[in-house]
């Protein structure tokens, strides 16, 4: 092709026929010399009212202008190429996804002009953030239990690694509580394990609204053992609140007529604490501990906290209880 085919004409038509969106910058006055047509149908305004900087930097979304308009200013100045990644609004008020690719023109060491193509990107944007939502989604649900939809053993893990080495770096108590389900093979074999799975979600339930504060985590180690986790909790108060939810799955009421030890569905708890004075050399030892007070909780007749909170320890606690609570009461 000779070259006078590379017309003025020539290169316009080619500019405006594009979906990309080309512009110019008079980068000394700031002042738009040229934006394509094609940016009426993208934005709905008209090419003639993009006069300065200004107006680009006014139709941006607030929440990206500060951050975008920095780093275009700062590069443009430098005379740097770059892209920026921005909210931009149309003429009815919604926003459209713009990626903008600038060029930027120097002569004696200063930036006299930036020309660029904008990119209508608003597809791709959707589709990444419906990706990084279904990502988080994913990401919650490694860490759910999917028949009680409590936290699961992975969460558990990941916190507890976690709380153990900032207990151990503060010296504060890190108290876990163990809770086994009391004869829940029997209840099973009695009722179904249709309704043994009803029983579990029940039970996950009480268990994790009887501990309230943000840091305190409950989850579902597996079958019908559930542990919670409770950060800067003293073995006292440990002990009282793993009373207050033994209490709270009893008090459900959940008819399981096949226990040994009631009419009722009704757990064991194994309470540990770790302290300055109590330290363990690792998470597992400190586990292995509220499981093994589990079982000693089993062996003193099942449904009860052990070790035994005492009333010394109930009146010193900064928490009250219920009436009636200890098993010596009852
Ligand atoms: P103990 O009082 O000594 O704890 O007796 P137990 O019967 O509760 O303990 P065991 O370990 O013998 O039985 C636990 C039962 O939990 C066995 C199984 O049938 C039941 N189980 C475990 N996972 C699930 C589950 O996801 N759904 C249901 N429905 N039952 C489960
Ligand atoms: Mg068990
Ligand atoms: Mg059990």
């Amino acid at each position: 092709m000779p070259t006078s085919a590379f017309t003025d004409k020539f290169y316009q038509t080619l500019l405006e026929s594009t979906l990309a969106i080309p512009w110019k910058i008079n980068w000394e006055t700031k002042q738009f010399d040229y934006i394509g047509p094609q940016i009426e149908e993208v934005l709905g305004w008209a090419p003639e009212s993009w006069v300065s900087v200004q107006d680009w930097i006014d139709r941006m979304h607030p929440e990206d202008r500060q951050k975008t308009v920095n780093y275009c200013l700062k590069l443009s100045n430098d005379g740097v190429d770059h892209e920026a990644d921005y909210r931009a609004l149309t003429k009815s008020g919604d926003y459209v996804w713009i990626r903008d690719v600038v060029h930027v023109i120097r002569e004696a060491d200063k930036t006299i002009s930036i020309i660029g193509f904008m990119f209508d990107i608003s597809a791709r944007k959707k589709l990444e953030l419906e990706l990084i939502e279904l990502n988080q989604l994913n990401e919650s649900l490694l860490r759910e239990d999917s028949l009680t939809e409590i936290a699961n053993r992975t969460a558990f893990d990941e916190r507890m690694a976690m709380e153990f080495s900032r207990a151990k770096r503060n010296y504060s108590p890190l108290s876990v509580l163990f809770f086994d389900i009391d004869y829940f093979k029997k209840y099973n074999d009695r009722h179904g394990h249709q309704q043994g799975d009803a029983c579990l979600k029940q039970v996950a339930k009480t268990l994790s609204s009887a501990f309230t504060r943000p840091a305190d985590l409950v989850c579902r180690l597996g079958g019908e053992e559930f542990i919670a986790l409770l950060p800067d909790t003293d073995n006292a108060t440990a002990m009282l609140l793993a009373e207050t939810a033994r209490l709270a799955v009893e008090e459900q009421g959940i008819e399981h007529t096949e226990s040994d030890i009631s009419q009722v569905v009704t757990c064991s708890v194994g309470v540990t604490t770790m302290s300055s004075s109590h330290c363990f050399r690792s998470i597992s030892s400190l586990i292995e501990e509220a499981d093994k007070n589990m079982y000693l909780a089993k062996k003193a007749g099942r449904n009860q906290v052990y070790p035994e909170p005492s009333m010394f320890r109930f009146e010193n606690s900064k928490f009250s209880i219920k009436q009636g609570i200890t098993r010596q009461q009852r």
